[in-house]
């Protein structure tokens, strides 16, 4: 049996911050993980650290201690302006294998689902993906990480009683923004970057701003998706409408994808986007595998077909059997009528 390692020296919650030109992104992601790991670290008596990368972030690193970070770890050069994977495991591993970060929590974004699990192998520890839920077990003071697992059947509790830091990557949408505090103070420690840009074995030609959907589909709460029984123009106008009162994101399926109607990063199943957002409007869908793979593990799935025998009834948690022309509308004026 090989000796258990001394996690005694392991202390603090770390939360990646994700950046864009300096600036925090339009995702509010990293500042409701920073929030959640106010929580435990509080919980913990212990530190809260935010951990950012980027060209610039000087005036970013102070913000985030007025959202409740004691301590922001901050390496700020040229060649961090744009993530990549590699340079920025390098200096995050090095950090935490120097300071012992008891827990490195991560958004479930693209950039963390990317980032995490890398960081995770290379300290030799596990990563709890897409969590709903986190907390302090009292007893053994150790990271509690719930998700959905089973197409969502069931929420599992994951430890990691014997490897530091405890990670977990956490879904968009599901905890509290923290409160701005414009009292608090907090140290910022400078990182040195030694990386050189001629080292970095992945080059950023261009950057290039997504147009087509106002935000990642994938950290969407909620996702308005269209199948072909909603694609007729006027059907497909209503959807919007739909999508607007529910401050929902346009999603669809890959034959909608080939009209035109969606660009292809809001294509959900086998060849497009996974998604698990809060609530999913299957409209016109029939639900064939290559699309519930995408959208299966989704909170709660509300189905409308006119076809009341329609695979996509069987992943659905309500389903509306009727012509989604008729339908789509009438949701439209409930909604508005609750609103007002
Ligand atoms: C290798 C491969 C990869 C694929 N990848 C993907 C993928 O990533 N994502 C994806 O979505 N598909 C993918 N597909 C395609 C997939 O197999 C299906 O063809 C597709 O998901 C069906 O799309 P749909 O439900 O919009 O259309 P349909 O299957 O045509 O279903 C339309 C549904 O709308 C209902 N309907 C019709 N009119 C109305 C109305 N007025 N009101 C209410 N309901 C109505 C019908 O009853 C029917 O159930 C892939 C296929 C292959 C072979």
């Amino acid at each position: 049996m090989t000796a258990k390692k001394d996690l005694s020296a392991y202390k603090g919650v770390w939360v990646f911050i994700e950046q864009f030109e300096g600036k925090l992104t339009s995702s509010t992601l990293s500042l409701e993980i920073l929030g959640e790991g106010r929580k435990l670290a509080d919980k913990l008596g212990s530190d809260l650290t935010a951990v950012i990368l980027g060209e610039n972030v000087a005036e970013t690193a102070e913000k985030l201690i007025k959202y409740g970070a004691d301590k922001v770890l901050m390496a700020d050069a040229p060649v961090l302006a744009n993530y990549r994977t590699e340079l920025y495991t390098d200096i995050i591993c090095k950090e935490a294998e120097e300071r012992k970060p008891d827990i490195l929590l991560v958004g479930a974004s693209a950039t963390g689902r990317d980032l995490a699990p890398r960081i995770s192998f290379r300290l030799h520890t596990g990563c709890t993906a897409d969590c709903t839920d986190l907390d302090i077990d009292e007893d053994k003071k150790i990271l509690v990480s719930t998700r959905p697992a089973f197409g969502g059947n069931v929420m599992a509790t994951i430890l990691c009683p014997d490897h530091r830091p405890q990670m977990s990557t956490v879904r968009a949408g599901v905890m509290a923004m923290p409160t701005w505090d414009e009292s608090r103070t907090g140290e910022i420690i400078k990182v040195e970057v030694t990386a050189k840009e001629e080292d970095a074995r992945v080059k950023v030609l261009e950057v290039k701003q997504h147009e087509a959907s106002s935000q990642n589909i994938q950290e969407a709460i909620r996702v308005v998706s269209a199948g072909m029984g909603a694609c007729s123009g006027e059907c497909f106008d209503q959807l919007k409408e739909l999508a607007k009162e529910l401050e929902a994101e346009i999603g669809g399926t890959r034959p909608v994808f080939e009209t035109g109607l969606i660009s292809h990063d809001v294509q959900i199943g086998q060849t497009g986007k996974t998604v698990r957002p809060e609530l999913y409007l299957a409209v016109g869908i029939s639900g064939t595998v290559q699309h519930t793979t995408g959208m299966a593990d989704s909170r709660t799935v509300v189905a409308i077909n006119k076809d009341p025998n329609a695979e996509i009834f069987k992943f659905a948690h309500y389903g509306i059997v009727g012509d989604a022309k008729a339908v789509v509308p009438q949701l439209i004026e409930q909604l508005k009528a609750v609103k007002a």
